[in-house]
C-alpha cells in the first residue's frame, strides 16, 4: 500500500519510531518504485510562493494546481502556520500524498532578529552563535518552516561585495568553525526534533571571491585558494551534518558553479560522501543560458541536473523540461533517481511523512514568537558582537549620572536599520533606538538630546545646525553614523566603501564647536572613516546588531557590559588596499631587506597596514599573556604538542578575552602566508583572575593543501604565535615537525 502520513501514524502509534528512522532508505525505496517519472521531477522543483500571500489570481490557482497534481516538492518564501497548513494540505491531495518542504532564508532570527551574520561572527563566540541560530530555529519550526538557507560560508576578503554581510569574514579556519555552530544550532541533534530546521551550506562555491567586489561577477581562483581557503568551511559545515547545499551564481573557472561537476559531483558527493541534497540558487539553473554555458532553458536543466544539482530553486527548468532530457537520452533516470532519493530521505528524516504538518500549530507558534528569552539572549548576542575599534583617555565606557548626553546622527534613531537585511519581518514598530536605549539606560537624572544631523545618504549639511545645537549644550556627545540597512546585502556591491555623504562631515563640524564624540558605527561590512578614525576618541563598531540592538549598544556604552569582539574581517583604510586579509604573503621585496635597504613592495601613497587589523578588538580591562609552554618543542606526524600560557585579567573590570594562536610555516614546497588562525579561545575573567589556557597543536594543524593537491605536513620548524589579535601578538615559539 502507499506510504503516506495515515499508514505512518499508525506505525507511529503502535511504538515503531525507531524502526521507521531505521527503515528510511527502505522507505524512499518504496516510494520512489511508486512514483511516475512527472512525480519524481516534481520533487525537484522548488516553487517561489511570494504570490501566495496576494490576491488568488490566475498564476496561484495554477501553482496550487501543480502543488495537487504532485509536481512541486518545495516551496519557498512562504511563512506562517496558516500559508504552509494551507498549502501542505494542498500536497497531501496530490497521488502519493507526498508533503512539500517549506524553505525560507532564516539568515539571523525569524521573529526575534539577531545581528547580522558578520557582527555576530565578531563575538568569536560559538556558543552564543550555536544558541543564535537555536532560536531562529525555533521559531521558524513553530511557524511551519523546515529548511533554512543558512549559514552562508562563504569567505568574503573583498568590503566591496556586500553578502559579506551574510557570512563569517576573511578567515577560512573561523569561518569552519562558526559554520559548524551555526549548523549546531539550526538543526540540533536530529532533523526529526521538534525546533530542528535543515540548514543550507551556501553558496557552493568560490561566490565570495567575486572580481572586484561586484555581486554575481565571474571568479577565477587556483585550486590552492579554493581548496584551502574557500572550501574548508563548507566542509566543516558537512562534517557538522548540514542536511542541503546551495550552489551559486557565480562561474568558477569559466564554469558555472550550478553546471559545475568538479565541485558538486567529484568533490561534494564524491571525495567528501555528502548524502544531502543541492539546490540551485534563485534561477541560477536559468542564469547559464545567459552565462553562455546552455543553449536553452532545456540544456540548462540537463547540465545543471548532470552536474550533481537536485532541486531547481525557481527556474521552472527542471519542471518544463527535465522528463523530455530523460526521454531524449540526455539526463539518465538513474541521475533523476538519485536526486529524488536525496530529497525523499530529508523528508522522511524531518518527519514529514509521519506528521506532514511537523508539531506546527497556531498556539506553538504564538507562544514562540513571544518567548521574552528570544529577545534577553538577542540582546546579550549583540552586546558580545560589537567591536570596540578605538578607546583613548578612557572616553569610554561613559559615567552615569551626567547632567546631559546628546546623540545624534542619522543612525541615532534608526530603528529599521538596526535589523540589516535578510530579515522575515521587521519589528522596528515595537523596537528601541539607540537614542531610546540611552534614555533607558543613562536614568531619569540625565537628560538625553537627539537630531539626526543628516539622514544616511546625508547629501546636505541643512539638518547640521540642530545637532550641533543639541551637542553644544550636552556633557557627552554620542554620534551614530554608518550605512543603511540596505546598503549592505545581495546585490549591494560598493565601488567606494566609505562613511556615506558627508556623514563625517558632521564629525568635522562638531569637532569644530569643541565636541569630540564618541562614535557608533552601524554597518553590514567594514567601511572606511579615515577622519574619525584618526580624530574621534572611541569608536564602537556595532554593525547591525538586531532587533535588540540599540539596548545592547547602549549597554556596551555605559559598560554594563565590557566590549569583548574581535574583527572578523581586516578594516582597510583606502579603496586602493582592497581586496586585504591578514593572510598576506611574504614578498621577495620586503619593507626592509637583509641589508637593511628598503625594497618595498608598498604603495607610494598608503601605508600596507591596515587601519584595523583582522582580530582586533579592545577592553575596558586589558588583559596579559604569559609564560607559554610547550609539551614538546618538538613532534612526529602522529603526535601533538600542547602549548599553553597564562592569561591574566590585569585591569579593573570583568571581562572576555579572544586569545588567538597563529602558525606560521616559514619554508615549504608551496609558500605559506605570514600568519594563519590555527585556534581561538573565549575566556571571561573577573579583575585580577588569571587561567592557564591551551591549544592541541597536531598534524592538521601544521598542513596545507600541497601542489599535488592533497593535504600535507611538510617536516621542518613552524613558528606559534599567541596574541590579541593578528597584529598583537604576544607570545611566540618555535616547535618542529621530525621527519
Ligand atoms: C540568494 C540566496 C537565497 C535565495 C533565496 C538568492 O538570490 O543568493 O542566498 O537563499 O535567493 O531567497
Amino acid at each position: 500500500g502507499l506510504i503516506g502520513p495515515g499508514a505512518l501514524a499508525l506505525a507511529f502509534s503502535a511504538g515503531l519510531a525507531q524502526a521507521a528512522v531505521d527503515n528510511v532508505a527502505q522507505r524512499v525505496e518504496q516510494l520512489l518504485a511508486q512514483m511516475t517519472l512527472e512525480e519524481k521531477v516534481g520533487q525537484l522543483n522548488q516553487l517561489s510562493g511570494k504570490e501566495f500571500t496576494g490576491p488568488a489570481t490566475d498564476k496561484v490557482r495554477s501553482m496550487e494546481a501543480e502543488i495537487r497534481s504532485g509536481h512541486v516538492g518545495s516551496m519557498l518564501n512562504i511563512k506562517g502556520v496558516a500559508d504552509t497548513r494551507r498549502l501542505q494540505a494542498l500536497a497531501l491531495q496530490s497521488r502519493l500524498r507526498i508533503p512539500l518542504l517549506f524553505g525560507l532564508d532564516v539568515i539571523h532570527g525569524y521573529q526575534t532578529v539577531f545581528p547580522v551574520p558578520l557582527g555576530e561572527s565578531a563575538s568569536w563566540d560559538l556558543e552564543a552563535i550555536e544558541e543564535s541560530a537555536r532560536i531562529a530555529a525555533r521559531e521558524a519550526a513553530a511557524s511551519g518552516i523546515h529548511w533554512t538557507f543558512a549559514p552562508m560560508v562563504d569567505v568574503g576578503r573583498d568590503p566591496r561585495w556586500g553578502r559579506v554581510m551574510e557570512g563569517a569574514g576573511e578567515d577560512s579556519y573561523l569561518g569552519a568553525r562558526i559554520a559548524e555552530a551555526r549548523v549546531r544550532g539550526f538543526q540540533g541533534a536530529r532533523l526529526g526534533g521538534v525546533e530542528s530546521v535543515m540548514a543550507t551550506a551556501k553558496h557552493f562555491a568560490g561566490y565570495g571571491a567575486s572580481v572586484a567586489g561586484r555581486d554575481y561577477n565571474a571568479v577565477d581562483m587556483s585550486d590552492q585558494q579554493l581548496h584551502e581557503t574557500y572550501l574548508p568551511p563548507f566542509k566543516a559545515a558537512l562534517d557538522a551534518g548540514a542536511a542541503t547545499f546551495m550552489n551559486a551564481f557565480n562561474t568558477l573557472n569559466g564554469i558555472p558553479a550550478t553546471g559545475h561537476a568538479g565541485l558538486q559531483r567529484d568533490i561534494l558527493k564524491g571525495a567528501w560522501g555528502f548524502k544531502g541534497f543541492v539546490v540551485s540558487d534563485w534561477g541560477s539553473v536559468r542564469e547559464m543560458v545567459v552565462h553562455g554555458y546552455a543553449d536553452d532553458l532545456a540544456d540548462a536543466a540537463a547540465k545543471a541536473l548532470n552536474a550533481g544539482s537536485d532541486m531547481d530553486m525557481e527556474s521552472n527548468a527542471f519542471s518544463s523540461s527535465l522528463v523530455a532530457q530523460v526521454r531524449a537520452g540526455k539526463v539518465a533516470l538513474a541521475q533523476v533517481d538519485d536526486a529524488v532519493r536525496r530529497v525523499l530521505t530529508k523528508k522522511f528524516e524531518l518527519g514529514l511523512f509521519d506528521d506532514p504538518y511537523r508539531f506546527s500549530s497556531a498556539a506553538r507558534e504564538q507562544a514562540a514568537l513571544s518567548d521574552p528569552r528570544h529577545a534577553q539572549a538577542a540582546r546579550r548576542v549583540a552586546a558580545k558582537s560589537i567591536v570596540l575599534l578605538k578607546n583613548e583617555g578612557g572616553a569610554l565606557p561613559l559615567r552615569r549620572g551626567l547632567r546631559s548626553i546628546a546623540v545624534v546622527g542619522p543612525l541615532a534613531d534608526a530603528r529599521r536599520d538596526l535589523e540589516g537585511g535578510w530579515i522575515v519581518k521587521s519589528n522596528a514598530d515595537k523596537m528601541a533606538s539607540l537614542v531610546d536605549a540611552v534614555r533607558e539606560a543613562a536614568g531619569p537624572g540625565t537628560r538625553v538630546s537627539y537630531a539626526p544631523g543628516c539622514d544616511v545618504a546625508c547629501r546636505g549639511a541643512n539638518g547640521f545646525e540642530a545637532a550641533l545645537r543639541a551637542a553644544r549644550d550636552a556633557d557627552t556627545v554620542v554620534l551614530a553614523v554608518g550605512e543603511s540597512w540596505d546598503m549592505s546585502g545581495e546585490a549591494k556591491s560598493r565601488a567606494d566603501i566609505k562613511l556615506p555623504g558627508r556623514q563625517d562631515e558632521l564629525f568635522a563640524a562638531l569637532r569644530a564647536i569643541g565636541k569630540t564624540p564618541v562614535v557608533v558605527v552601524m554597518a553590514g561590512r567594514p567601511l572606511i572613516f579615515e577622519r574619525l578614525a584618526e580624530e574621534a576618541p572611541a569608536i564602537l563598531y556595532a554593525w547591525f546588531p538586531g532587533s535588540e540592538g540599540g539596548r545592547a549598544v547602549a549597554d556596551v556604552l555605559f559598560g554594563d557590559v565590557t566590549p569583548s569582539a574581535k574583527l572578523p574581517m581586516t578594516f582597510p583604510r583606502n579603496m586602493g588596499q582592497v581586496p586585504i586579509s591578514y593572510q598576506q604573503y611574504e614578498t621577495g621585496r620586503p619593507v626592509r631587506d637583509v641589508n637593511n635597504i628598503v625594497y618595498k613592495s608598498a604603495y607610494i601613497d598608503s601605508p600596507n597596514t591596515p587601519r584595523y587589523a583582522f582580530g582586533h578588538g579592545l577592553s575596558y580591562t586589558s588583559f596579559g599573556y604569559r609564560d607559554l609552554r610547550l609539551s614538546s618543542n618538538s613532534m612526529r606526524a602522529d603526535g601533538k604538542i600542547t602549548l599553553s600560557f597564562t592569561l591574566a585579567n590585569t585591569g579593573k573590570r570583568a571581562g572576555a578575552e579572544v586569545a588567538q594562536l597563529y602558525l606560521r610555516d616559514p619554508v615549504a614546497s608551496v609558500v605559506r602566508p605570514v600568519k594563519e588562525l590555527k585556534g581561538f579561545q573565549r575566556i571571561a575573567l573577573q579583575p585580577g583572575e588569571q587561567r592557564q589556557v591551551s591549544f592541541t597543536i597536531d598534524r592538521e594543524t601544521l598542513s596545507f593543501f600541497d601542489r599535488k593537491l592533497a593535504w600535507t605536513a611538510e617536516p621542518g620548524k613552524f613558528e606559534l604565535m599567541v596574541g590579541s589579535a593578528s597584529d598583537d601578538i604576544r607570545l611566540r615559539q618555535t616547535i618542529e615537525l621530525a621527519p
